[in-house]
């Protein structure tokens, strides 16, 4: 269950958790309507910061945009409202989740007649991905989102019944989690994850063209990797390089930087996370616990005393 908190934004306003409900014949209930974010806010030694705040905003109101779902709110004031719900509520760390959908109005399937709610909550949330020494997961039997079906740019809902469907088959296969190809046949991402290998000392990540989220996670590794001088290359890439790559990781809000010791069973060179993937999961943790400089100011403050 969800560690629930005080307050939720909604429309402007901070209103009780409990009170935060929708009818059953809005849209987004029928149709998948929704595009959401999902944000952490971490503990500093100083206090506390949420971490890369505007470009998940920004990213909102671009699957809004795909989806000619209009937001009556400009990327301040979304921002500001995260800030607003994280401070009353008083938890860090914590998980942020703000979604925007198309609630109670017309039930034909076009939802240009319904109205566009914007809701933002938070809560506590500890780790994502299982396995503290290394997950081990599989190349799902599902493809990830092809392209011109549904815009895997954008973070909509109704994106994640394919992430349910990878997810869940993992689930029944004893793996933690599954890794779909795209539409082609070549490496795209997890349920809920960017994906990562490091082959001869060269990092790799999928293009946006192999069907996946553009990650914010994912841009984070490529801006600490491309600084501390690692060879980076965004590239279209087959499923045979997963099982002969040095080191793999899964990146993303929820995983973090979650280091990957099999898929399919074989393991990836000797299953322990390797050099590269350490030094970038520590650059990254360093930044969001406050133990190295925020150089990026990827930290947002908040007082959450
Ligand atoms: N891909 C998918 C399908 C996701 O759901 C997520 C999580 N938002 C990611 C990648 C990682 O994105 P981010 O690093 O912005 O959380």
């Amino acid at each position: 269950p969800i560690e629930t908190t005080p307050n939720i934004w909604h429309n402007g306003q901070l209103i009780p958790w409990e009170k935060a409900q929708i009818h059953v014949m809005s849209h987004v209930i029928h149709y998948g309507s929704s595009v959401f974010e999902g944000i952490r806010a971490y503990t500093q030694p100083t206090g506390a910061g949420i971490f890369r705040l505007r470009e998940h905003m920004q990213r909102l109101i671009y699957s809004a945009k795909i989806y000619r779902m209009p937001i009556d709110y400009t990327l301040d004031q979304l921002c500001d409202a995260v800030i607003n719900v994280v401070e009353a509520n008083g938890v860090a760390p914590c998980y942020i989740r703000p979604i925007a959908f198309r609630g109670y109005g017309e039930i034909g399937v076009s939802p240009l007649k319904s109205p566009v709610e914007v809701y933002i909550a938070n809560f506590p949330w500890g780790k994502y991905v299982a396995g503290n020494d290394g997950a081990d997961v599989c190349i799902s039997s599902w493809n990830r989102l092809a392209p011109n079906t549904m815009p895997s740019l954008a973070k909509a809902g109704a994106n994640y019944m394919n992430s349910q469907l990878i997810r869940m088959e993992a689930d029944a296969n004893g793996y933690v989690e599954g890794i779909a190809l795209d539409r082609n046949g070549y490496l795209s991402e997890g349920s809920g994850e960017n994906l990562f290998l490091v082959r001869d000392g060269v990092l790799y990540t999928t293009p946006l063209a192999n069907s996946v989220l553009n990650g914010i996670t994912r841009d984070s590794i490529l801006v600490l990797a491309r600084q501390m001088g690692i060879p980076v290359v965004e590239q279209t890439l087959p499923r045979e390089l997963l099982y002969i790559c040095d080191e793999a990781f899964f990146t993303g809000t929820a995983a973090e930087v979650s280091h990957l010791r099999s898929v399919d069973r074989i393991m990836i060179a000797d299953g322990k996370m390797g050099p590269i993937t350490t030094a970038l999961h520590k650059a990254f943790f360093d930044i969001v616990n406050g133990n190295a400089p925020d150089r990026y100011n990827w930290l947002t403050p908040v007082t959450v005393a």
